[in-house]
Protein backbone atom coordinates (compact mmCIF):
# COMPACT_ATOMS: atom_id res chain seq x y z
CA UNK A 1 0.00 0.00 0.00
CA UNK A 2 1.14 3.59 -0.87
CA UNK A 3 2.01 5.75 2.06
CA UNK A 4 2.13 8.90 2.11
CA UNK A 5 6.18 10.05 2.37
CA UNK A 6 6.21 13.24 4.89
CA UNK A 7 3.47 14.51 7.34
CA UNK A 8 0.89 17.29 5.90
CA UNK A 9 1.55 20.21 7.78
CA UNK A 10 -1.16 21.94 9.40
CA UNK A 11 -1.84 24.83 6.83
CA UNK A 12 -1.95 22.03 4.09
CA UNK A 13 -4.36 20.10 6.11
CA UNK A 14 -6.54 23.41 6.84
CA UNK A 15 -6.36 24.50 3.01
CA UNK A 16 -8.13 21.29 1.93
CA UNK A 17 -10.82 21.29 4.47
CA UNK A 18 -11.58 24.79 3.79
CA UNK A 19 -12.09 23.72 -0.17
CA UNK A 20 -15.19 21.90 0.57
CA UNK A 21 -17.24 24.30 -0.11
CA UNK A 22 -16.15 24.86 -3.39
CA UNK A 23 -17.92 21.55 -3.82
CA UNK A 24 -21.31 22.84 -3.33
CA UNK A 25 -23.30 23.62 -6.38
CA UNK A 26 -24.72 26.86 -6.34
CA UNK A 27 -28.26 26.90 -8.07
CA UNK A 28 -28.47 28.17 -11.65
CA UNK A 29 -30.96 31.22 -10.45
CA UNK A 30 -32.71 32.97 -14.01
CA UNK A 31 -35.13 36.14 -13.86
CA UNK A 32 -38.33 34.57 -15.29
CA UNK A 33 -38.98 35.90 -18.80
CA UNK A 34 -42.70 36.57 -17.97
CA UNK A 35 -42.53 38.35 -14.61
CA UNK A 36 -38.17 38.72 -14.07
CA UNK A 37 -38.86 37.22 -10.61
CA UNK A 38 -36.07 34.43 -10.04
CA UNK A 39 -36.72 30.76 -10.54
CA UNK A 40 -34.33 27.98 -11.22
CA UNK A 41 -34.03 26.47 -15.14
CA UNK A 42 -36.53 23.78 -16.24
CA UNK A 43 -39.09 24.63 -13.09
CA UNK A 44 -42.39 26.27 -13.02
CA UNK A 45 -42.20 29.85 -12.01
CA UNK A 46 -43.89 30.23 -8.26
CA UNK A 47 -44.70 33.63 -9.17
CA UNK A 48 -46.67 33.52 -11.92
CA UNK A 49 -47.16 30.18 -12.64
CA UNK A 50 -45.77 29.62 -16.22
CA UNK A 51 -43.44 27.43 -18.17
CA UNK A 52 -42.41 28.14 -21.69
CA UNK A 53 -45.13 30.94 -22.32
CA UNK A 54 -47.62 28.66 -20.84
CA UNK A 55 -49.98 28.73 -18.00
CA UNK A 56 -49.07 25.89 -15.96
CA UNK A 57 -50.46 26.78 -12.46
CA UNK A 58 -53.92 29.03 -12.99
CA UNK A 59 -53.59 31.63 -9.73
CA UNK A 60 -57.48 32.39 -8.96
CA UNK A 61 -59.05 34.46 -6.11
CA UNK A 62 -59.44 31.05 -3.61
CA UNK A 63 -55.57 30.13 -3.85
CA UNK A 64 -54.46 33.48 -3.01
CA UNK A 65 -56.52 33.92 -0.11
ZN1 LIG B 1 -42.70 34.32 -13.59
Amino acid sequence: MAVPKRKKSKAMRDHRRAQWMRSVPVPNVTPCPKCQEPKLPHRVCEACGFYRDRAVIVKTEDTEA
